[in-house]
């Protein structure tokens, strides 16, 4: 447990930034401090990316394990040559059309990063953040800023300062808080050290968006915690994860639907409270049962599911659910990330729902 610290908290209207507030949190990271900022796609936690003892309180603050590295931000492409060896054309290619935005490549470490911020590797994961509160705090610090989601190691993700309080408050120096973010998932990680550019984990920018500048682009989900890959559910690592525990269930259609209202009534009946995770259009379908029902968004507004994604996990930790059944979203566009983050909210608990029978596919 860290030592109890104040936490302040700067409330900032996205809309009129006034640069004298954000300059008093520059001025934090300058000195060494941990300052959480919005971007665009979940709360950071932000130290200077290039002081190994700031970096090393991000994973003190968060009970993050020193091997899981962290996400290198910066003000602009041009500072690449700050924290990179090396910058590929490609890299140069993808910045130009997808940055600012919630895009991270994986590149070689520059010497400047302590090996501390990339878990001992020789790569580093860089992104420029699409928010303006985030640029102009990057900008006036004039630091490239490591930081991870602001949330303690394991749970949900945040997506407004009142969550980053919720995991952090006196563990931290400073809260930026300026209201909910756009995406809601975190970024895409693109390595673009093997030999095809490689997704390794899903996030805000689709693998079609990639695909169209690209041309090939691979898939690996990455290696979890204890160093095995994430293909077979069960030896996924638990993140993501509100406090009940989550199945998720894959399939199509009303075969789908059916296959959570039963077990959904199944666990009633055995006396759980029991929440569903679904899309808008699934609630009829669930109407007047003794169930907590939470729709994240319509099925043709994957955006909208995102952005309420760890919202509305949280709403289901808050109703005191026992247990959560959250539905697929499949893997077009925004489908990956979404399913990438269910599947290890589940730690790896999936139901393939195929025709009428539903089949697990790991003990639970
Ligand atoms: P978070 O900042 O909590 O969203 O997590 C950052 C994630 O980025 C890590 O868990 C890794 O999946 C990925 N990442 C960061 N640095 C690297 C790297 N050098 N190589 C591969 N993946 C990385
Ligand atoms: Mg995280």
């Amino acid at each position: 447990m860290p030592n109890m610290k104040e936490t302040r908290i700067i409330r900032i209207d996205p809309r009129h930034i006034a640069p004298h507030l954000i300059q008093q949190a520059a001025a934090v990271l300058r000195a060494g401090g941990l300052v959480a900022f919005p971007t665009e796609t979940v709360y950071g936690l932000g130290a200077n990316a290039l002081d190994a003892e700031a970096v090393a309180d991000i994973f003190t603050a968060k009970g993050r394990p020193a091997h899981d590295p962290l996400i290198v931000h910066l003000a602009e492409a041009r500072w690449l040559a700050r924290v990179v060896r090396f910058v590929p054309t490609l890299a140069w290619e993808l910045a130009e059309h997808f940055w600012p935005g919630p895009l991270t490549l994986v590149l070689p470490r520059g010497s400047q990063v302590p090996l501390s911020v990339t878990a001992g590797g020789d790569t580093v994961a860089v992104r420029v953040p699409a928010d303006p509160v985030a640029l102009e705090l990057i900008q006036l610090a004039n630091l490239p800023i490591a930081a991870p989601s602001a949330n303690r190691f394991g749970r949900l993700s945040p997506t407004c300062a009142e969550d980053v309080l919720a995991d952090l408050a006196g563990r931290i120096d400073l809260v930026l808080a300026a209201g909910a973010t756009r995406v809601g998932v975190e970024s895409t990680v693109l390595s673009l050290v093997t030999p095809v550019p490689t997704i390794l984990r899903p996030g805000g920018v689709s693998r079609e968006a990639l695909s169209a500048v690209l041309g090939e682009v691979a898939f690996r989900m990455k290696p979890v915690e204890n160093g095995e890959t994430a293909h077979s559910p069960g030896t996924l690592s638990q993140h993501y994860a509100p406090a009940a525990r989550l199945i998720l269930y894959q399939g199509q259609g009303t075969t789908l639907l059916r296959a959570m209202r039963q077990e959904a009534m199944r666990q009633h009946a055995s006396g759980k409270r029991v929440g569903l995770f679904l899309a808008q259009e699934d609630l009829p379908f669930f109407s007047g049962l003794p169930l907590i029902l939470r729709a994240a968004g319509p099925l043709a507004r994957l955006d909208l599911v995102a952005q309420s994604l760890f919202p509305t996990l949280r709403a289901l930790d808050r109703a005191a659910v026992d247990l959560i059944l959250a539905r697929d979203f499949g893997i077009a566009g925004l489908g990956l990330a979404l399913r990438d983050r269910l599947t290890r909210a589940a730690g790896g608990r999936v139901v393939h729902v195929e025709g009428s029978l539903a089949k697990s596919t790991c003990g639970d």
